[in-house]
């Protein structure tokens, strides 16, 4: 007899995998190729449960995958540049580099301990100049498209962090995604990457990601908001109210309701707001909203329960439809990143201009109603605005909000009488009318904004640009690649590429002149933007990736990841994917095929954190009871997309059952040789058919990512082959079958606890070749089919009928199916059931009176 013993088996194997290089992969392998992939980590030190999950899920993917024939990639990398690094180097003395190569080492150590299958060889660190210079590769091709650009607006500025953000990093309550600090504006000239190029494309494809949960598509769909709608043309008036010509343009998804426009809003950061008020009455009103609305996050600006704020600028445009002025107001929740800062206010119809209309004391004249409202036969047929004068208060009772459905239009011109609403008949007439007198057009919006992707921190990828006095912005030449990243930086006193005039301080590609270089470096996300692509070539030092080593692996056939990254790292790997692919260098438009959320682990319901300090270490649990049982339990505990909860009773009991496996396994090898084959009975017969049932189910529920299915069929099988032995007397029992039950065992665990199953393999049972080369257990789906029996059918002491029936069936279903026979109906009609009593194999006798 031996002992299940981990800690002794677990690092033999990992040194005797590694020493053969049994995960290493290349694309001439037989078989169908599969990719799977977890999201990269960041180097942040020791594992955590969270990482266990997750590459835990990505590992017994992979390793099925190889038992059924396929050749997978399954590689792992770090995403290796960022501010937590600079954060820790500060505390710590160092520099960010060192925190980052020793955090790696320690990852990567646990990441063996844990036995996960990667082929160390592609490894990918985005902080190495091999990594990081064709990242600027893709950046200067990027520019050469046109999907570059440095332009100057308003911006996220994070003040913790001392740098800009996204839009997809201002989170929550107009937070920074990072370090939670609320978020401020500033104006600064900044690196944008062009992905409104991609909105439309971004969107579309959506649909054809069948293999993605949808509440992720539903958020991409969301934040990418495509609407319908026109741009209208609004004239600017002078002082004292006669038209200038200067034209404003307004998005609208109903212009169906512009004859309801009582006033007209431009966000406070709007260019034009200094210009209008400047020395006039009105300017420290208007100065007085704009400071405040400066003071606040965009989130809470346009938040729906907050009192809105605005003033008078003194000016009027005209409305294109009747030639009326109406007054110009600066508004806080008029926002300048969405459409163009300027709006066409119409209260009856938008609940947010009601509010500020009832605040103000402005018109509220109704142009789309319901037929059922009461004021549907005052204002029928009215072409001329008869209510504009009423204050809101005199506004009937059911006008206490706004109403934006569709209805008909009244009190709207030669359009009176047509259906309003969206994408409504009298919308497209009122947008055609326009078009005609060149005032207005049909148009679309998004809300996806262009990706801001400068950061003024240093452990960053430097952006490679020279600014030149004569030239402007010069692009770094390809063969001047990779501007690298300068190692002398003291960060313990806050220093950034700016500080340091050897690194900006060059000459002018194009003319040879002085110049500066770009100081900024890009958002790290641009850095996991393509790290999927360059795992199929890691080691090329002549270009990001050869299309033919791509071509073989992608797309990513399974990626697994937390949610958190549902709009950023996702959208942003979707962007490049596609800008990748109108270089010529991919031949398809979507990264990855299948995606997996995993839910969190937590602890008594919290999330663990070491701030909480309820975090339990992944190797600790790895000393007490090995990787292996960590790894089963783990994906026993809960389906993967849900979150866990920790519970050290569940890994105790997880680590019984791989002694309980081992224990069986060893005896049956024991005996095997001292036993001979016996005349197949009904004994071995159910052993046959809990082998085909569980082998089935368990490869079925792997492949479907219900690990903790695929682990209870295997148990089951664990217990049918004890209550074989149990039933069955030793001499008695068929070697053959018990042998071959042990393998399947074996075979079926081992994508689980990788270690166990190859000490099994070999010191056990003496087979030869890694149990992770082996094929998937096959089965005989014959044994599946169980035996029927034909069942007499009395009703009250006669034999009526006869009923065929499963051996097995439950008797509740041999009931059902022997009162629904035509011949026992008939005898049954008009009499009362009293009993029905199942003889299981001999017959259903049914008493009636
Ligand atoms: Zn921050
Ligand atoms: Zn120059």
């Amino acid at each position: 007899m031996t002992k299940y013993d981990p800690l002794a088996i677990e690092p033999k194997w990992q040194d005797a995998w590694e020493h053969d290089g049994l995960h290493h992969v290349n694309e001439d392998a037989a078989g169908p190729k599969k990719y799977v992939l977890e999201m990269f980590p960041y180097p942040s030190g020791d594992i955590h449960m969270g990482h266990v999950r997750n590459y835990t899920i990505g590992d017994v993917a992979a390793r099925h995958a190889t038992m059924r024939g396929f050749n997978v990639l399954h590689p792992i990398g770090w995403d290796a540049f960022g501010l937590p690094a600079e954060n820790a180097a500060i505390k710590s003395s160092s520099h960010p580099a060192t925190w980052t190569y020793a955090n790696i080492e320690t990852q990567a150590a646990s990441f063996r301990r844990m036995g996960f299958s990667y082929d160390w060889d592609r490894t990918v660190r985005t902080c190495d100049p091999e990594y990081y210079r064709w990242g600027q590769w893709i950046f200067l091709k990027m520019w050469e498209r046109g999907l570059v650009e440095r332009r100057s607006s308003p911006v996220n500025w994070c003040p913790s962090c001392k740098t800009v953000l996204a839009n997809e990093q201002v989170i929550g309550d107009g937070v920074c995604w990072r370090c939670k600090t609320r978020v401020e504006k500033r104006e600064l000239e900044q690196w944008y990457l062009k992905i409104t190029e991609y909105s439309q494309e971004l969107l579309d494809d959506l649909d054809t990601l069948a293999g993605w949960p949808e509440r992720v598509k539903a958020m991409q769909a969301n934040w990418i908001g495509r609407s319908e709608g026109a741009d209208v043309v609004f004239t600017l008036c002078d002082a004292d109210g006669a038209p200038t010509g200067e034209r404003i343009t307004v998005f609208t998804t109903r212009p169906d309701t512009l004859f309801g426009c009582t006033f007209f809003l431009l966000a406070p950061e709007h260019p034009l707001v200094m210009r209008l008020v400047a020395g006039t009455p009105y300017e420290s009103d208007v100065m007085g909203v704009v400071e405040m609305a400066a003071r606040e996050t965009s989130v809470e600006r346009s938040s729906g329960e907050r009192a809105k704020r605005g003033a008078f600028t003194g000016r009027y445009v005209v409305n294109p439809v009747n030639g009326e002025k109406v007054p110009v107001w600066v508004a806080d929740y008029v926002l300048l990143e969405y459409g163009t800062g300027a709006v066409m206010a119409v209260p009856c119809g938008d609940q947010r201009d009601f509010e500020f209309a009832r605040k103000y004391g402005m018109p509220i004249p109704p142009v789309v109603v319901p037929e059922d409202d009461p004021l549907y036969p005052r204002l029928h047929g009215v072409k001329e605005r008869v209510l504009d004068q009423v204050a809101w208060e005199e506004v009937p009772e059911h006008m206490s909000c706004a109403y934006a459905g569709p209805g008909v239009m009244v009190q709207s011109g030669e359009f009176t009488g047509m259906r309003g609403g969206k994408d409504s008949e009298g919308a497209r007439a009122v947008v055609d009318w326009l078009d005609e007198r060149g005032l207005g057009r049909e148009t679309v919006n998004f809300r996806l904004r262009d990706w801001l992707i400068s950061r003024q921190r240093y452990w960053g990828n430097p952006i490679p640009a020279i600014h030149c006095p004569a030239c402007g912005l010069v692009p770094v030449p390809e063969d001047q690649l990779p501007v690298v990243l300068p190692m002398n930086v003291d960060i313990t006193k806050g220093e950034t590429l700016a500080d340091h005039p050897d690194f900006y301080e060059t000459t002018c590609p194009r003319c040879g002149g002085p110049a500066r270089r770009e100081t900024d470096t890009m958002d790290t996300f641009t850095c996991s933007s393509w790290y999927y692509l360059r795992y199929c070539d890691a080691r090329n030092d002549g270009a990001p990736f050869d299309p033919a080593k791509v071509g073989y692996w992608m797309p990513v056939d399974q990626y697994i990841g937390g949610i958190e990254h549902a709009i950023l790292h996702l959208l942003y790997s979707r962007f490049f994917t596609k800008v990748l692919r109108d270089l010529g260098l991919l031949t398809f438009g979507e990264p990855f095929t299948n995606l997996l959320t995993q839910g969190m682990v937590k602890l008594d319901g919290a999330t663990m954190s070491k701030s909480r300090g309820n975090v339990v270490a992944p190797d600790d649990m790895i000393a007490r009871y090995g990787a292996d049982a960590l790894r089963a339990y783990i994906l026993f505990m809960a389906p993967p997309d849900k979150d866990l909860d920790w519970s050290y009773e569940g890994l105790d009991g997880m680590w019984r059952f791989l002694n309980r496996v081992w224990r069986l396994i060893d005896e049956i090898a024991e005996e095997s040789t001292s036993e001979g084959a016996r005349a197949s009975g009904a004994a071995e017969k159910g052993l046959r058919r809990a082998a085909a049932a569980s082998i089935m189910k368990c490869g079925d529920d792997v492949e479907g990512f219900q690990f903790n299915t695929a682990l209870s069929a295997v148990m089951e099988y664990v217990n049918a082959v004890h209550d074989y032995r149990r039933d069955v007397p030793v001499g008695e029992r068929d070697s053959t079958l018990l042998r071959s039950a042990a393998r399947d065992l074996t075979l079926l665990l081992a994508p689980f606890a990788p270690h166990m199953t190859e000490e099994l393999w070999h010191e056990v049972l003496g087979e030869s070749g890694s149990v992770h080369r082996q094929s998937w257990p096959a089965f005989d789906p014959s044994a599946l089919v169980s035996e029927e029996v034909e069942l007499p059918v009395q009703v009250n002491g006669k034999v009526r009928d006869r009923l065929t029936v499963a051996v097995d069936a439950p008797e509740s279903d041999v009931v059902t199916a022997a009162l629904a026979l035509p011949n026992v109906a008939a005898h049954l009609e008009g009499k009362t059931l009293r009993k029905v009593v199942v003889v299981p194999g001999k017959l259903v006798s049914v008493v009636a009176s």
